[in-house]
Parts: C-alpha cells; sequence; structure tokens
C-alpha cells in the first residue's frame, strides 16, 4: 500500500494534533477499523510521572467501550518523517484484539505512508489468550 485513505489520514492528523505530550513532544495518533467498518481513534496523553496512555491503546479502549473486539486494520502517525512504530507494550495489545493477517500501516508526520506490517509480523511467535487456554480471534 503506498496510498492511505484521505479520510484516514485527515482523522489521523486531526486526533495525533490533540494529543497531551508536554515531556516527550512526541505527538502520535492511531486509529483503528474494525470488520464492522467502524473507527477508533486515540492519541498519547502524558503524565507527569512519565507512565503515559500510548495512541494505540487509546484507540483500542475507544474500540472496546464501544462494543467492538476486533482490530480489521491500524493506522499510526508520529510527529515527523521516521517510522513511528507501536512499542511493544502496544504490540502485545493490539494483539489481544487482532488477527495474524491485521494490518499495521505506519504514517510519517504529513500523512504520507511509510510501511506496513501483519500482526504477526509485528510480535511473532506471540504469548496469547490461547496460552492460557482461552478463545483467541489470532486463531478464529
Ligand atoms: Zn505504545
Amino acid at each position: 500500500m503506498s496510498t492511505i485513505d484521505p479520510s484516514v489520514v485527515e482523522r489521523l492528523l486531526a486526533v495525533r494534533d490533540q494529543a497531551y505530550t508536554p515531556y516527550s513532544e512526541h505527538p502520535v495518533g492511531a486509529l483503528i477499523e474494525t470488520a464492522a467498518g467502524r473507527r477508533y481513534a486515540g492519541c498519547n496523553v502524558e503524565i507527569a510521572n512519565y507512565k503515559g496512555l500510548c495512541a494505540e491503546a487509546g484507540a483500542i479502549a475507544a474500540m472496546v467501550a464501544n462494543g467492538e473486539r476486533r482490530i480489521d486494520t491500524l493506522y499510526v502517525i508520529g510527529p515527523a518523517e521516521h517510522l513511528c512504530t507501536p512499542c511493544g507494550d502496544c504490540r502485545q495489545r493490539m494483539r489481544e484484539f487482532a488477527s495474524p493477517a491485521t494490518r499495521i500501516h505506519v504514517l510519517d508526520g504529513r500523512g504520507q505512508w511509510l510501511k506496513s506490517y501483519t500482526m504477526d509480523a509485528l510480535l511473532p511467535d506471540s504469548f496469547g489468550p490461547e496460552n492460557i487456554g482461552k478463545p483467541s480471534p489470532m486463531h478464529d
């Protein structure tokens, strides 16, 4: 993929610009598309003890709060030209609601596509619900 739906880019830029990042000054936006076609956005929210919330986590929380449990596609936008991939904690959080084929697209700060991944590529041989005998979308 080299072009992203303009409405996705617009929403990513808008939510990224709402980020609260007085400490890192590294605003990030995330947007989830579900199989039902709905979109949920999140931005990073820092606090003074540095234990802030990532944009991906905010988007996942919004999705779950609205009764959905499955990430079809996830987009991440950072503040600049460098690749702003999900952190390790977010990869595990995303994996809870993703399938191996779930796509993750990373955009630069202007909204240009940089790179795409599958969930399985971002977190290979991952630990999940099935490892403790629970159902998991990773194996539907
Ligand atoms: Zn993160």
